[in-house]
């Protein structure tokens, strides 16, 4: 089963009881993906999912908040992947509309000016129905990603003020005629678990997470040495080399003899690093080890060595 449904089976499973973040919650599934269906003279709503406990959480929302007719309605898919659809009705009638009306489901204004967003604890809950309603997450072993897609512009920006007011860092993009608010990074998907009450998923995301980062954290640490290592064996080949030269074309033995005990010093430690040649020097200084293997360089150039820049 997907990360998602994972998620959302535990939403769908959290204790509602305060009737304001209820209505909350409702709000943010209805607008995400419940429709209104109109009879006659009265509305009734149509809400759609292929998660079972989903379409349990939504029923019970509408009939512990309102008094209302309701039926379900199961389609069994014909494809492949065999998932069941559940369609949850609101038979249309007269209070129904009394239910829309508070929700301002009807309204054109902005849910950010809607009474029931005033709470912060409601303010959860209606990212939570949103989530439930039309939101996916990717599992935390690939790339961190959670998404809501809507085709109301103006609510996707209503998600993002809520999202804002919890400091999620959340973004809109939009592909053909969805919106798309979305969250990139681990941190803020961990947060927005925590926002919408999805304690447990939060964790399973967050041990994978932290598993991940270490192992990125030691890869980065070995790559760091290997790159030095491999400087540390670059810089001792050349000194090595210009050496070489310098005893083919001159001879050691012409060297001043600070120079002739450094550079024999080089070709009887050829793996040491600076630290280590000064450690067996006895007594001269990394600055004077550094000195002198330049000015062997140098000398090997000069005597016609061709060098390679690194
Ligand atoms: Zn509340």
């Amino acid at each position: 089963m997907s990360f998602s449904n994972d998620v959302k089976n535990e939403l769908s499973r959290i204790e509602t009881n305060d009737a304001c973040c209820d209505k909350a919650e409702l709000l943010g599934l209805l607008r995400m993906s419940g429709a209104i269906i109109i009879r006659g003279s009265n509305v009734g709503i149509h809400f759609s999912t292929e998660n079972a406990a989903l379409a349990r959480r939504v029923l019970q929302l509408l009939k512990s908040n309102y008094q209302v007719q309701t039926e379900v309605v199961i389609t069994r898919s014909r494809r492949l992947k065999k998932n069941n659809r559940y369609q949850v009705r609101v038979i249309p009638a007269p209070q129904v509309s009394k239910a829309l009306t508070e929700l301002q489901l009807l309204s054109v204004e902005s849910d950010l000016k809607n009474p029931l967003l005033n709470n912060h604890c409601c303010k959860r809950t209606f990212l939570r129905g949103a989530f439930l309603g039309g939101g996916s997450i990717s599992r935390p072993s690939s790339d961190y990603h959670l998404e809501m897609v809507t085709g109301n512009e103006d609510f996707a920006h209503s998600i993002i003020k809520v999202m804002h007011s919890f400091s999620l860092k959340a973004k809109l993009t939009d592909r053909k005629n969805d919106f798309i608010v979305y969250l990139k990074d681990g941190e803020s998907i961990t947060k927005f678990l925590s926002v919408i009450g999805a304690h447990n998923s939060m964790m399973d995301f967050e041990n994978v997470r932290i598993v991940k980062e270490m192992r990125n954290n030691v890869n980065r640490v070995v790559n760091c040495e290997t790159a030095n290592l491999n400087k540390v064996v670059r810089a001792a080949v050349r000194q090595i080399n210009c050496i070489k030269y310098i005893d083919q074309h001159m001879g050691l033995n012409q060297l001043p003899q600070a120079l002739q005990d450094t550079a024999r010093l080089r070709l009887e430690y050829p793996d040491a690093s600076l630290n280590e040649l000064v450690e067996y020097s006895g007594g001269i200084g990394k600055s004077g080890i550094n000195h002198r293997l330049k000015k062997l360089q140098e000398m090997a150039v000069g005597l016609g060595m061709e060098m390679e820049k690194d």
